[in-house]
Order: structure tokens, then sequence, then C-alpha cells
């Protein structure tokens, strides 16, 4: 489904090159690919001649941030770091949209960050104590002014010894005059790899489909606990901890990475059509046609159909040119919000038995509405498979989700969850066949995944989370308009 659909939230994506010619416009078509990962705002930032380092960014798409040619061509420099976001902490304000700049004395560094820390508050708190003064509330800064407390000489040291003192899910990118840092948490929660221009320059991305849209070639997965440090000489590996155990967030391959992208060498595309092979070999239910939700479940639907030999149908249709949707407060309007954005076509679905494939079930109003949708065009019985497993706890390292009463699964049992969703039956893929489908075959416990989203097993200690402080406000509740803040120049 659409993020803006299932208000399930990848917080950020970002993409840093060092030493290229086209710096600025690279960095913009790389964060384009990477546009599913965040809307809520984008930036970049360009180091000059002068090694300084100067930035434009906004709210909103990439595309409204940078709506002037001049808003590119004005940053002038070899190497850039960029961001696009989707706040899950601290709110959202142009200050916390990213990379975040910081002018000192002798040099400037720039800040882009994709996860979420689990000791952002108390470290603010010590810092704040300790006569730091943050110019934004995202959890971000917090490492910028762990960095600048350092005793070390060496930039590179302060950040490693930084890097120990926070946790939870991060993949940072830094640049100096230097250098260009990407840093990995010790689970490896989020995706992040580095590639390599014809050129011979080196670009750090989120995503391989960013490096294939800039025609850059994959040279490595980011490890656990590891920090890159790219530079004049070339990029070099360093391990700022030895105490790792990767997990990668399952939720990427499930939902939020781009089909075209392979994490840790397994395509997205084919993990989900995997899981939608599984889903149907544990759940052979008796269809006449396999209709997926576009967009994230077609490669699942895909997967559906083979495994139980019926035709996999275009049964939704998805309206590629409709807006954000404000969330709407009443339950009419929400509605509405579905329609604008997706169809059902009544002679693909009219007198069949649909199965109808979903991703993953978050609170339910969604699936719902396109099981209301279906039978509303004449479907005689609508089945949903979910290619995923129950979500049923809350995620502390970057996705939106952190209360239990906002998932569906939590609260209801199966019966009932299809009983208000109106479905004639409604099956979920196992944990076991999860991991299976993937097929990351790590030699780390679930095979390298993070499955707490399921089963409450979390890689980590919750630091703050446990301690009871509160936790950061989840999304939905408000948007702000992009028109509310313009686009600045940083
Ligand atoms: S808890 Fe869920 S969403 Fe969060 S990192 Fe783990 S698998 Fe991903």
């Amino acid at each position: 489904m659409a993020t803006e659909l299932k208000s399930l939230n990848e917080e950020c994506g970002v993409f840093g090159v060092w030493n290229d010619d086209q710096a600025a416009q690279r960095t913009y078509f790389g964060l384009h690919s990477l546009q599913h990962r965040g809307q809520e705002g984008a930036g970049i930032v360009v180091k000059t001649d002068e090694d300084r380092l100067i930035g434009h960014k906004g709210l909103g798409l990439l595309a409204d941030v940078f709506d002037r040619p001049e808003s590119i061509d004005e940053l002038q420099g070899r190497s850039a770091i960029g961001h696009v976001r989707y706040g899950t902490a601290g709110s959202r304000g142009i200050e916390n949209i990213q990379p975040l700049l910081f002018h000192y004395l002798k040099e400037d560094v720039a800040l882009a960050h994709n996860g979420n820390l689990t000791n952002a508050v108390s470290m603010r708190e010590k810092l704040e104590a300790d006569g730091a003064i943050f110019q934004s509330n995202s959890d971000t800064e917090v490492l910028m002014h762990l960095i600048q407390r350092q005793p070390q000489a060496q930039f590179v040291d302060r950040l490693k010894a930084s890097l120990r003192q926070i946790k939870g899910g991060f993949a940072y990118l830094i640049l100096t005059k230097d250098a260009l840092y990407a840093a990995l948490d010790p689970n490896g929660f989020r995706p992040l790899v580095v590639g390599q221009l014809e050129s011979g320059s080196y670009i750090v991305a989120s995503e391989t489909c960013a490096l294939d849209v800039v025609g850059a070639k994959f040279v490595r997965d980011v490890q656990p606990g590891e920090l890159i440090q790219i530079d004049d000489s070339g990029y070099h590996v360093m391990q700022y901890t030895t105490e790792t155990q990767l997990a990668i967030c399952s939720m990427e391959y499930i939902y939020f990475a781009r089909p075209d992208s392979d994490i840790y060498g397994v395509n997205v595309h084919m993990a989900r059509q995997e899981m939608g092979r599984q889903v149907a070999l544990e759940n052979p239910i008796d269809a006449d046609i396999v209709v997926g939700v576009p967009n994230s479940s077609l490669s699942a639907a895909s997967g559906v159909a083979q495994q139980l030999g019926v035709p996999d149908e275009m049964g939704l249709i998805k309206n590629q040119y409709s807006s954000r949707t404000f969330i709407q407060p009443t339950q009419e309007l929400r509605e509405q919000g579905v329609k604008m954005k997706l169809s059902a076509v009544r002679a693909v679905v009219a007198g069949k038995k649909v199965a109808l494939v979903d991703d993953s079930i978050v609170r339910g109003t969604t699936s719902q509405y396109i099981v209301r949708m279906l039978k509303a065009a004449g479907a005689k019985e609508v089945h949903l498979l979910i290619a995923s497993p129950p979500l049923k706890y809350p995620c502390f390292y970057g996705i939106d989700i952190e209360h239990t009463r906002e998932l569906m699964a939590a609260n209801y049992t199966v019966e009932e969850m299809r009983d208000q969703i109106g479905a004639d039956s409604l099956h979920f893929l196992s944990l076991p066949g999860l991991i299976k489908a993937i097929g990351l075959k790590q030699d780390a416990p679930n095979e390298g995944l993070c499955v707490a989203y399921f089963s409450g097993d979390y890689p980590t200690a919750l630091y703050d989370y446990e301690a009871g402080f509160e936790a950061p406000k989840t999304a939905d509740d408000h948007v702000l308009a992009a028109s509310a803040n313009q686009p600045t120049t940083i």
C-alpha cells in the first residue's frame, strides 16, 4: 500500500557522494529514487571549493523543495549529502529537516540520519545539563553534540567514540571538508550501501535503487558497527564497535524498500514474491483470481497466483496522480481519501472469488475499505492473504508505530479482525515462512532479520523506552502543509 494509506512510515532516505563534478545534481537524482522513504522534507548540503558547507532544504517532496533550477545550481561543489525525511522523532518544523548543518569556527559539519535512537532523550538531558543548546528537536542532533564534547584531536576518533554512546537503529551520513563518513548501527537495522561511479567516485545510499539511477555500480553493503570514510584517497572501512549482531529490519523487505533494490544480496521484489508463494502454500484457499493491492503488494500477489495456479488480475487500480491526502478526522472523509487513490475494476472482480493480497495490516481500516470496495464491485467472495505475520509489537528503531494500541493484531484475534474487515477469510504468513521467504541465511538469530514487530523479541535493550521516557509523538495525527514553511537555504 502507499504509505499515505497505511500510516506505516519509514524514517528516511540518505544519499552522499564524494568528489564528483555534479555532486548536487547526482544527489538530487539519488534522493528522487529514495522518495518512497520519506515525503515530508528534503535537503542537500554540498562542500564548496572554499571547504565550507552550504545547503538548501524544505518541507514537502524533493521536487517541491528544489522547484527552481537555481536551488540546485547554487549548490556548487564536488561532494554532497542529501536526505528525504519522514520524521518519527521530533516535530515537523523546518529546523528538523535534514541534513543538519553546523558551522564552527574552523570547519562545518553536516549530518543526515535514517533511523531512531533509543537513548536520545536521556542523552539529550545529559547534554543539555552540560550546556548544549539544540537547534532542532530531532534526535539526529545528539550525535553532533557528542562529537563536539569528545577529547580526541582527530574528527574520526571523536566520531567513533560518539557512535559508541548512541543506541538504537541508525544509518548516518556525515560530511566535513575532509571526508564523507557513513556509519551503521551495531545491528544494521537500516540498509546502507556503497557504490562507485565510472569516474571512480564513491557514493553511499540507503538503497541500491539509488545507485542504479545515478549509474553507479554496487560495491558493498555497509555492515553493522562499521564506519566508512570516503575521501580523496578512496574508501576506508573501520569498525567503531565489534559488539554487533545483524538484525536487518524485515519490514524493509515486506513493505518499505523499492522492489528493484537488493538488501544484503536479496532482491526485494523476489523476496516479496516468495512471501506470496509461501502464504499461499500455507493457506491453499479456493479462489478464481488473485488481486494485489497496488503498489507494494503486487510482487507478493504474483507469488500467490503462481502458487494457487490462478490468474493474477488487475482488480484494483491506483490513481497515480492523487496527491497526498491530509488525514481526515471523520470516518467518511477517510474513506473518501482511499477512494481517491484506489478503485475496483468491476469487470474483473464481479462474480469472482477473489484472493486479495496485501503486504501487512496496521490499523485494518484500509483493508476494511478495500474489501468493501471489491464487494460493492460485485466480488462474490474476498479472501484476504497477508504476506507477512500479524504486526503485534511496536518498533523503536525508526518506524512510526510505537504503541500497540495502533496495531489491530495486537488487540484482536484473527477471527475478530476478519469480522471487522468484512473478508470471507483472513490468513497471515507464518514467521518461519517469512524468514524462509526472505532467505537471508546469515549466521545470526532469525537468519539476520529483525522480526520484533511480529515476535516482540527485540534485538537490543530499549533504553529510554524501558526507563519510561515519553516516546516521540507518532505521525498521523497531523500533516504539515508544505506551503506552511518555505524551503530555505542553510
Ligand atoms: S521492530 Fe519491526 S519495523 Fe522495527 S526494525 Fe524490527 S522488524 Fe523493522
